[in-house]
């Protein structure tokens, strides 16, 4: 049968009762028919096209069956000078998941996220991140690390003298990849978040919301196994939110797993996701996902999109009927005027 082994990494998949492929090293898939029935699927993680939405139920259903962190924090102890931004924390994210971590600013949020990106290390305990440990960790193996983890921020940190492309570009350009390469995966990220109209623009010439995906793009440059985003919508308005939530939510259904970090309660109580909510240090609840998330979660965007043009068809309407309350005004002048 054809499609038993990946395009994308070679490996041999997992084949799911539904006739879904899963690549079980790296979650990623591409699609293809098996001729028989249902879908073959080895979706890897820059093809998000028709198929995902048939794939995503089967996909995360294997994952879940899997139980395979690509991140643990073991007994993790985070001290600044006496004080712990984090204690004794113990957390897995499983390969493929989708996780909001919510908590007041100080809790230690983005502290967890620089030590899943080893950008610090554990005061005491210890954290796994794909294979790599904390406590092995050299210097030299790094960047080995920092490419099976993307970062996202608030403040999208992009280079602001350089437009789309090279913002995007640039984690490849410091491994060292052909130019070729290079090209093709830039055009790739950057189509998958919408901007491939804008990949010549500055970061000043774009939106909010287009600032975050050329972050987002910029992260999944190296194909990263998990995303971190820390705060991603803090500076965005609800509808710009919501377009944010859907490509993480799109990306996480194409394998990728995703840890959220945002002080928004009422943001991740919609969409089915399990939430780990930290204060002071610690992990005070650990909220299981409901249903079928990524089932969940499209049904909850779809009736925030319909809420939103509800409202804006109504405000359209209400629009003239105020302009008409008005035009007087212009037409009789004040006395004298
Ligand atoms: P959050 O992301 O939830 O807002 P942080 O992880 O940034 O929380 O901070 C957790 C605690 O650790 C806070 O008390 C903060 O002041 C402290 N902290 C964070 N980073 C440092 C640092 N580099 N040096 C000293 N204290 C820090």
């Amino acid at each position: 049968m054809s499609g038993a082994i990946s395009p994308a990494t070679g490996c041999e998949p997992f084949r799911t009762p539904a006739g879904v492929f899963l690549d079980t090293s790296t979650g990623l898939w591409s699609t293809e028919w098996s001729g028989l029935g249902g879908w073959v699927a080895t979706m890897c993680g820059g093809c998000v096209d028709a198929g995902w939405k048939v794939m995503t139920e089967t996909y995360q259903q294997s994952v879940a069956a899997e139980r395979h962190p690509i991140v643990s924090l073991y007994h993790v102890t985070k001290l600044y000078g006496k004080r712990p931004a984090l204690q004794d924390v113990t957390l897995h994210i499983q390969h493929g998941e989708f996780l909001f971590m919510v908590g007041p600013s100080g809790a230690g949020k983005s502290t967890l996220m620089r030590l899943i990106y080893m950008e610090e290390f554990p005061t005491e305990g210890q954290v796994t991140v794909a294979g790599f440990v904390s406590s092995k960790m050299k210097r030299g193996k790094i960047p080995h690390l920092r490419r099976k983890v993307g970062l996202i921020f608030q403040d999208f940190k992009l280079l602001e003298d350089r437009n789309v492309h090279e913002n995007v570009a640039f984690p490849l350009y410091v491994t060292g990849a052909s130019n070729s390469y290079i090209k093709k995966m830039v055009m790739d990220v950057v189509s998958r978040v919408g901007l491939y109209a804008k990949r010549n623009s500055l970061p000043r010439e774009l939106s909010g919301g287009e600032q975050q995906r050329v972050a987002i793009a910029r992260a999944l440059v190296n194909s990263p196994h998990v995303l971190l985003a820390d705060e991603p919508t803090g500076n965005l308005d609800p509808d710009v939110t919501r377009e944010i939530l859907k490509l993480l939510f799109t990306i996480n259904a194409a394998g990728t797993a995703v840890l959220m970090a945002t002080h928004d309660h009422d943001l991740v109580r919609r969409y089915g996701h399990r939430i780990v909510h930290v204060e002071q240090g610690e992990i005070v609840k650990d909220e299981a996902a409901y249903g079928t998330p990524g089932v969940v979660a499209r049904a909850a965007l779809a009736a925030e999109d319909e809420a939103a043009a509800t409202a804006a068809a109504t405000e359209r309407r209400a629009a003239p009927a105020a302009g008409a309350l008005q035009e007087p005004q212009h037409r009789n002048p004040a006395p004298g005027a």
